[in-house]
């Protein structure tokens, strides 16, 4: 036979993406370990749930999934158009702000384009790239994972397309201060479109935070995206969004699947973006969470980053991933830092203060043990 699967050759460019490490699914570990109680502080997930106004809304909207699902998302549009204060041809909703990613990726990048990333990051921007055979070009964060505006100009060429900026960073915490932010806006070269990524942006609360919406309504050339996953609870569904300017988003709906947000995650995440007392109760959690676990991993004297968001960098040493290994048989899933090229860390979710207690007995079982 001369027609074999041998001959079928997928893109060259495929040889270079690296497959993504999700923190491991909490059936995973159940299954693996035949443990009934998991502790998962690995994806940054809500640990007070999904919104309730989502679930009742999806629950409402079940006996009509054999429609398909609106192609122009009118109605979440609509919604956070209202609450963000924009129009509603300035919001793109995706499958996820992943998608998104991936999306501006294939509208923006050829072969030979350069996209700036910060280092270490979420590691979306780089596949992106990949998948479009552009190059990355990573400008390493400074001391404490602070952002430099000038290093970051500095990595600008002609062939710069892209600029990434995660604010507050995945997995850092960190975050560019709103003067940092708009000088860099003001300093780059007018060929370089600016993705900001504010995942996380509704767990800042230092001041001088900008969550970049202000440079989209003063006509930057920037794109902010949000995302459904992190304070809405809403990760299992797949939404994320991003604003912008109705050109640039013109542009990235060309390569947009028509249905590729689905019908349940429509009405959940539109009744969630109203739901300002589960967004609040989730604020107040985190930053109470966070400041717990400054407290224990102090008492223990550990060294981590002070975050904006919500999940810490955390320093575990050299025995970093036999730490993580040992956690993980215990039923608490963290990430360990290999993946972003930091050996000796790891990040952790802010959870429930149940789920920190839990984490901090066993992290001190497994040194006592050590010592
Ligand atoms: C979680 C996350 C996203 C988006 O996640 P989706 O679930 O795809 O919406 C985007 N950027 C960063 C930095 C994230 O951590």
């Amino acid at each position: 036979m001369s027609r074999t699967i041998k001959h079928i050759r997928p893109r060259s460019v495929l040889s270079r993406m690296k497959p993504y490490s999700p923190g491991k699914p909490i059936w995973e570990v159940q299954r693996e370990l035949g443990i009934e109680k998991v502790t998962k502080l690995a994806s940054n997930e809500n640990p007070l749930g999904p919104s309730p106004l989502a679930l009742t809304a999806i629950q409402s909207y079940l006996t009509d999934i054999h429609r398909y699902p609106d192609a122009d998302t009118v109605d979440l549009r609509g919604a956070i158009a209202e609450k963000l204060q924009f129009s509603s041809d300035e919001v793109l909703i995706t499958n996820g702000a992943d998608e998104l990613i991936t999306l501006i990726s294939e509208t923006f990048l050829e072969p030979g384009d350069e996209i700036i990333v910060p280092s270490p990051t979420f590691s979306e921007y780089e596949f992106g790239a990949n998948l479009m055979g552009a190059r990355v070009v990573q400008v390493p964060l400074r001391e404490d994972y602070r952002y430099d505006v000038d290093d970051i100009l500095a990595a600008v060429t002609e062939q710069t397309k892209l600029l990434y900026i995660c604010s507050p960073n995945n997995p850092t915490g960190t975050y560019m201060k709103k003067q940092d932010l708009y000088r860099l806006m003001d300093e780059l070269p007018s060929h370089v479109l600016v993705i900001f990524d504010g995942a996380y942006s509704h767990f800042v609360t230092a001041d001088d935070y900008s969550d970049g919406l202000e440079l989209v309504r003063l006509g930057y050339p920037i794109v902010v995206t949000q995302t459904f996953s992190k304070i809405y609870g809403l990760a299992g569904i797949r939404v994320g969004y991003g604003i912008a300017s109705p050109s640039i988003l013109h542009s990235i709906r060309q390569v947009k699947e028509p249905f590729n947000v689905n019908a349940l995650a429509q009405v959940g995440a539109t009744a969630a973006i109203k739901d300002d007392q589960h967004l609040e109760a989730t604020r107040e959690m985190n930053a109470r969470g966070r400041e717990q676990l400054y407290e224990s991993l102090q008492a223990m004297g550990l060294n981590f980053t002070r975050s904006m968001s919500n999940f810490l960098l955390v320093e575990l040493g050299p025995d970093a991933k036999n730490i993580y290994e040992k956690l993980m048989n215990k039923g608490i899933i963290i990430r360990y830092g290999g993946a972003w090229n930091l050996p000796n860390h790891a990040r952790i979710s802010v959870g429930t203060s149940e789920d920190h207690t839990i984490l901090i007995e066993a992290l001190s079982e497994i040194f006592i043990k050590q010592t």
